[in-house]
């Protein structure tokens, strides 16, 4: 099984975009994605010209609705493609993980939460849980259980979006049990029994992630937020009633301009360099898996030990046991279409390149 999906996403060109008459430099066609550097003319022949335009393969390339050449793509269509199998593997007893990465502003949130009538796949993929443990027509024979839980990771540190006393303290302590895997130590769980539950909590922790943000200058592009839903069914249709519990983690990352902080001083240095260490180790993760499974998949190849370097960060390490193995990974790597953002536009597609 392909362990990574990887998907690049392009937004329509934004209202600064627009006044800074902005040019278009991604182009999609099928599964590539290309990049024009404007800076390197057309007229420029050889070895010059062949930088001009990069191209990257991936799972998936979704246009948006400025795209003349290619469809628009749409929040349903990018569910059907991605968030299905992820509902798919949580009914089949399996983890997964959804990353949202790029740049602020790139789409990331849009991607995941969506906006009001136009829902992203965070609300799709609960709303499908529901309506197919609804659709559960003999419940002798199965019972469903859903929780969940809403945290943040800032400089390393981790604070529960779902408790309200909480707001400003980043001092929940991560451990690792010898047999479930590396938790976090007090976080809440909530029992959900629909989709206005989940919603509700959602909202109340996307508040508490922005209320915090103002006061601290812009938190939410620093942090990582990750929502998870553990969902356990119980099987009695068998002699051996059986129990299997699957955890769905959907993580908003950082804006990946954090990833390179070059030049910045004090707190800012050591923000930027903890945010780099949960982006950069998150990409050396997804790549060490990208390697594994292709060698997997080489039966003439001795397999190659790859070391998963899980532990290098706070975001790695929580997500262990739903990257890789048998887990389904998914990566949206979302950009602008402006040669304004040329720079952390291609270091968003090469991210992206390296998961594969
Ligand atoms: P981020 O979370 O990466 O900072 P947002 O998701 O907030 O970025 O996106 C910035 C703006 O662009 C929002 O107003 C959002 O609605 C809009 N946007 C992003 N992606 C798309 C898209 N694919 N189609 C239409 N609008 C989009």
């Amino acid at each position: 099984m392909a362990s990574v999906r990887v998907a690049v996403r392009v937004r329509p060109m934004n209202r600064r975009e627009k006044d800074l008459t902005a040019k278009c430099i991604i182009k999609m066609e099928g599964n590539k994605t290309s990049i024009t550097n404007l800076k390197i003319s057309d007229g420029n022949a050889g070895e010059v010209l062949r930088d001009r335009i990069k191209t990257f393969t991936y799972d998936f390339s979704y246009d948006s609705m400025d795209s003349k050449s290619s469809p628009f793509v749409s929040q349903e269509k990018v569910f059907k493609d991605l968030g299905s199998d992820v509902l798919r593997a949580a009914f089949e007893g399996y983890n997964a993980c959804v990353f949202a990465y790029g740049q602020t502003g790139s789409g990331k949130s849009y991607t995941m939460m969506g906006n009001p009538g136009d829902a992203g796949l965070i609300p799709r993929f609960c709303e499908g849980l529901f309506t197919r443990i609804a659709a559960t027509t003999r419940w002798d024979e199965a019972s469903f259980r859903a929780e969940v839980s809403y945290l943040e990771i800032y400089n390393e540190r981790v604070r529960d979006l779902l408790r309200r006393k909480s707001t400003q303290t980043y001092n929940l302590r991560v451990r690792e049990h010898p047999k479930d895997g590396p938790y976090v130590e007090d976080l809440s769980k909530h029992l959900v029994q629909n989709y206005s539950d989940v919603e509700e909590l959602m909202e109340a922790g996307n508040i508490n992630r922005t209320t915090a943000s103002t006061s601290m200058n812009d938190v939410s592009s620093r942090s990582h937020a990750i929502f998870t839903i553990n969902f356990t069914q119980a099987k009695f249709d068998s002699e051996m009633p059986s129990e299997t519990v699957s955890k769905i983690h959907l993580v908003d990352l950082a804006g990946s301009e954090r990833a390179d902080a070059t030049g910045a001083t004090g707190v800012r240095l050591k923000e930027g360099g903890n945010i780099n260490k949960s982006l950069v180790t998150l990409g050396n993760v997804i790549s060490a898996l990208a390697d594994m499974s292709q060698d997997g998949g080489n039966t003439n190849l001795k397999k190659k030990a790859v070391f998963v370097p899980y532990r290098d960060s706070v975001l790695t390490w929580l997500l262990k046991d739903s990257l890789g193995g048998n887990s389904k990974t998914i990566m949206i790597a979302n950009v602008s279409p402006a040669d304004v953002n040329y720079g952390e536009t291609l270091s968003t597609l090469r991210y992206a390149n390296r998961a594969k």
